[in-house]
């Protein structure tokens, strides 16, 4: 779906990576180029450049790192950027609202834009990979073949459709639909709106009411990824006027140009939350940013080397921290770092469950709520700290903690909660360092 795209970078990248050293203008030029290999992708222009200036940045900023070549690394930073772009920081992609039974999800989108098979496909899958139980119905009461269609879909994936009643207006049958699927104990009724040519006020306003009476847990917006730019356009325009809450991008087996994908997220600000990747009920799937990113830049080898790489620097690292930690030196720095090595590395409870012995305090920390946005929090309250209070969490008296505390936004007691953290770890580091040279902890970054 990327072919042309792909093919301009590859161009790009290969003049730059087999060079020994990189001027500034080396790098300017490369960029140069691949803001025009995006352009030409159908990439919005204030994406494109945002995006290039990105990389110029961090490309800039950036000490190359042992073992690899600066062209190689700058493939990695548009890797990294491409997968931020494509994703941004939500962690919204493959996933519905679907709690608090009925949940009621909202199809929209253009006509031929694939809503009505895109509604099949996502009820599949919930029912398929979730066990819900989903009712599905059609709000087109302009084109009967298209009720039809969703009925004669249902059939075919074993997913019951409301009855259809000629005659009725598109809100009685969402109040309808709300009603059987409350009735009738389903999990999840999807309503499939009426398509549009174009944005058409009526239908709009159609929409809307239908949204009113809902209140669906997602609105989700249906386009044809082959439309490049006007996908984009069709998703603000619905998003001004009915709110969206996640994009899905059909026809993206095609080889069309995939600029959609590229300035979906960073014009509308909605995350692309599924792809779809043919006709067939199965054709539907998670997007993957990473994946994606990935066939954009058809560079998967240069990425995982800088990925190594640096994955040794960090251990190398890891092994100078641990030294320090043996003589029992650990500080709300030490801490801190910890902390965003667990954020990195997917939360306290992955990397606990990593480390021999800790099973079972994985099991722990789970039970008692700690969760990744915690992690967030306890980083804040450190970063809140001056240099020497850092250096020596003993100096935290009540009224240093409640500036800590305000100054991160967050009560006392919870920094109450990290300093007794830091003990504990301080404590077990001391302990583990101890152990000598076999000790736990020098297993558990090898
Ligand atoms: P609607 O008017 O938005 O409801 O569109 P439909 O669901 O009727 O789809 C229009 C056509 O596009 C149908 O022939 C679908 O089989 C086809 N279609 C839908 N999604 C995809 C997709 O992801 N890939 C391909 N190749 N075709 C698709």
């Amino acid at each position: 779906m990327f072919e042309n795209l792909s093919d301009r970078l590859s161009g790009v990248f290969d003049k730059l990576t087999k060079q020994g050293a990189l001027s500034e203008d080396d790098v300017k030029t490369a960029l140069r180029e691949v803001r025009v290999a995006l352009l030409e992708a159908d990439v919005s222009l204030s994406v494109a450049r945002d995006f290039v200036k990105a990389v110029q940045d961090k490309a800039t900023g950036q000490a190359v790192t042992k073992s690899v070549t600066p062209g190689q690394q700058v493939v990695k930073i548009v890797h990294d950027e491409l997968v931020h772009v494509l994703a941004g920081d939500e962690e919204e992609i493959g996933t519905l609202k679907v709690d608090n039974p009925p949940a009621p999800i909202l199809m929209v989108g253009l006509q031929g834009g694939g809503k009505t098979t895109t509604t099949a496909k996502l009820a599949r899958r919930l029912k398929d990979r979730q066990g819900k139980r989903v009712l599905m119905a059609s709000l087109d009461v302009y084109r009967p073949a298209a009720m039809d269609q969703l009925r004669i879909l249902g059939e075919q994936i074993g997913v019951d459709t409301l009855p259809i009643v000629p005659g009725q207006s598109p809100a009685d049958i969402a109040r309808r639909a709300k009603q059987q699927a409350t009735m009738g104990g389903y999990d999840v009724y999807m309503l499939d709106t009426a398509g549009r040519l174009s944005i058409d006020e009526a239908l709009m306003a159609e929409v809307e009411e239908v949204k009113a009476i809902t209140s669906p847990r997602e609105t989700l917006l249906v386009v044809d990824g082959l439309t490049g730019q006007d996908a984009v356009n069709t998703a603000e325009n619905f998003d001004d006027r009915i709110g969206i809450s996640g994009v899905v991008l059909t026809r993206m087996d095609g080889d069309g140009r995939g600029g959609a994908a590229l300035s979906m997220r960073a014009v509308t600000g909605k995350p692309i939350k599924f792809v779809g990747l043919g006709e067939k009920m199965d054709a539907l799937e998670e997007f993957h940013p990473e994946r994606i990113a990935g066939r954009i830049l058809g560079m998967g080898d240069i990425v995982a080397l800088v990925e190594k790489a640096q994955e040794t620097i960090e251990a190398e690292q890891a092994q100078r921290m641990i030294k320090r930690f043996q003589k029992g030196q650990f500080n709300m720095n030490d801490l801190k770092m910890q902390l965003e090595q667990m954020q990195k590395m997917g939360g306290m409870e992955s990397i606990m469950g990593m480390m021999p012995g800790m099973g079972k305090m994985a099991k722990q920390v789970q039970d008692a709520g700690f969760d990744d946005k915690i992690i967030a929090r306890q980083i804040a309250l450190v970063n809140s700290m001056t240099k020497k209070e850092r250096a020596n969490p003993a100096l935290l008296q009540a009224s240093r903690k409640k500036r800590i505390a305000a100054g991160a936004g967050l009560e006392v007691s919870e920094l109450n909660k990290l300093l007794k953290m830091h003990r504990q770890m301080a404590d077990m580091m001391k302990k583990m360092g101890k152990m000598g040279k076999g000790g736990m902890l020098k297993q558990a970054v090898k």
